[in-house]
């Protein structure tokens, strides 16, 4: 009804809890490597970055649909979790490789 509950996320970068869609979720694949899930559907241990500051001002302003908007992680938050090893804690594993892969969703053109 009126109040939907807005499910909440904790970033493991600068550990700011916002609303899911305000977030980049990240996953392990399978050869370590640390991939930006775009489709926010991917498979696995996922975790959570904030999106870039101007991703994250159009989605609390509701300019553009969830879909349009290209997702990215906030680099800072990246750069913090890898300094705290925060992926490895997040995922239980190694990470192999810290770098983020954007994952692009589009099949066919
Ligand atoms: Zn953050």
């Amino acid at each position: 009804m009126s109040l939907k509950k807005i499910p909440l996320r904790t970033c493991i970068g600068c550990s700011t809890i916002r609303p899911k869609r305000e977030l980049a979720r990240v996953v392990l694949d399978q050869t370590g490597s640390i991939i930006l899930d775009v489709s926010g559907r991917l498979s696995g241990r996922g975790a959570y970055l904030c999106r870039t500051d101007g991703e994250i001002e159009a989605v609390q302003k509701g300019l553009k649909k969830k879909e349009d908007l290209k997702v990215h992680a906030n680099p800072a938050c990246l750069e913090k979790a890898g300094q705290k090893r925060a992926f490895n804690k997040a995922f239980r594993s190694k990470i192999k490789k810290i770098g983020i892969v954007t994952y692009e969703k589009k099949e066919g053109k």
